[in-house]
């Protein structure tokens, strides 16, 4: 059976303003992506090349789908979406098809962004990588994005946790030549994402977003998502009429969350 999904071109909603903290990241993406869409003329003028590709790297539930997608939104332009591991597939030639495929589709829905999410799984270094099946993928890919005009309105934005295992082919000017790193949220991130993920639920007034920001340090934005549903199932839990989450149950879930990045894996960006 065929593992690839269809590709749908999609009009995401995700704001800039949706996501917590990533300051640097937004105002470069802004700067290299939204600017040279949103006044050609000027880049033109002042004789700055805007870059074909992105790519984001960074812990794993940090906000790179988040950021491509808001990306789209903030830009008005189209979005699609492609899972590196979905566009492997055992028929020969079949995966690079698909990769034509999603290129062809961003063309015709240009202005457009394609996100790559998984990008490692698709382009791991040659050298490493032991047969290579996925080397007629990275081919096309390459192929595919050398083939993108300047002008066609196309920008691929690529996201991996996995940065070292890239093949450098990839990261050739003309290619992924914006690199952008994606990191975990520090305190003032923290109680931003707290602060986002509370104007969309009621929760018990005056809690205590200091506190959650202090608790949750090395977690993701992810984690602190999954702490306020936690703290929501478990208010409900309680009362199935609850007015609101309960700042003691915010605290609990802070509490308990598992962290699933490590000090190592931080130390290898
Ligand atoms: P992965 O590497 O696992 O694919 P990712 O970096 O692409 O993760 P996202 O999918 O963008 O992470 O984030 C997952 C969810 O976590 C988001 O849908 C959102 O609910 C929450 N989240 C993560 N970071 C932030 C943030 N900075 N602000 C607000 N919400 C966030």
């Amino acid at each position: 059976p065929s593992a690839m999904r269809e590709v749908f071109i999609e009009t995401p909603t995700v704001r800039w303003s949706d996501i917590g903290g990533q300051t640097e990241v937004k105002q470069k993406l802004k700067e290299c992506v939204e600017w040279p869409l949103t006044n050609p003329e000027t880049f033109t003028r002042l004789g700055v090349a805007p870059p074909r590709g992105v790519l984001l790297y960074g812990p794993p539930g940090c906000s790179k789908t988040l950021t491509a997608k808001a990306l789209a939104t903030e830009s008005g332009i189209n979005f699609m979406a492609v899972k590196g591991p979905e566009l492997l597939n055992k028929f020969v030639g079949e995966s690079e098809r698909a990769v034509r495929e999603v290129f062809r589709k961003a063309r015709a829905a240009s202005p457009s962004i394609i996100f790559f999410d998984e990008i490692d799984a698709l382009a791991t270094s040659r050298g490493s990588d032991h047969d290579g099946p996925n080397q007629g993928v990275l081919t096309s890919l390459l192929n595919e994005m050398d083939g993108v005009e300047e002008l066609s309105g196309v920008i691929v934005v690529a996201a991996t946790n996995r940065p070292d295992v890239l093949d450098s082919a990839l990261l050739r000017p003309g290619r992924l030549d914006r690199i952008l790193y994606v990191g975990p949220p520090d305190f003032d991130a923290r109680k931003d994402i707290f602060r986002i993920r509370f104007s969309k639920m009621a929760v018990e007034p005056d809690t205590g977003i200091e506190d959650l920001a202090f608790l949750t340090a090395g977690c993701s934005g992810a984690e602190i998502a999954s702490i306020c549903q936690d703290a929501a199932l478990m208010s409900m839990n309680e009362d199935l009429s609850a007015p609101y989450v309960r700042k003691q149950h915010l605290l609990d879930a802070a509490k308990s969350v598992r962290r699933r990045i490590t000090p190592t894996m931080i130390s290898q960006f």
